[in-house]
């Protein structure tokens, strides 16, 4: 594994280059000086996506979402805490894919929520329908 790894702020997006022994502490954006991980998952839409995604040495795990979607809504505090969980070892984002229509087909989303798990700007893993905290956070980890 490489000594730092790039990472995306997510309140300025620029790319931090963090020191891999520091990450877990999280640290501070060298541009905006606000937190790199807030715990929480970070909105992406069609400004930031690419960049979070294309930039990002750790994993970002996507979740293509929607306001009228009950299984969604369910899902989203499982979400959050998941993001309390799996950050810094992975990015957590969501993509609303109303408002974001065009991500969504760009991904081939069919039904909501879908999570897909990117690593180096690619997918490497997605799943289709709500998960509970134990089965989202295994099924990551598997997969990362
Ligand atoms: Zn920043």
């Amino acid at each position: 594994m490489a000594d730092s790894l790039h990472i995306v702020c997510p309140h300025c997006e620029a790319v931090n280059r963090v020191p891999v022994l520091k990450l877990a502490a999280g640290g501070n954006c060298g541009v905006c000086r606000q937190p790199l991980f807030t715990g929480q998952p970070l909105d992406l839409d069609f400004k930031n996506f690419e960049k979070h995604i294309g930039r990002s040495d750790i994993p970002v795990l996507v979740d293509f979402w929607a306001a009228w979607c009950g299984p969604c809504k369910m899902m989203a505090p499982v979400f959050a805490r998941a993001a309390g969980e799996l950050q810094p070892r992975v990015r957590l984002a969501k993509v609303d894919t109303e408002q974001e229509s065009g991500l969504a087909a760009q991904h081939n989303i069919r039904s909501i929520p879908t999570l897909v798990l990117f690593k180096e700007g690619k997918e490497a893993a997605r799943i289709a329908g709500a998960m509970d905290l134990q089965n989202l956070l295994a099924w990551t980890r598997q997969n990362l």
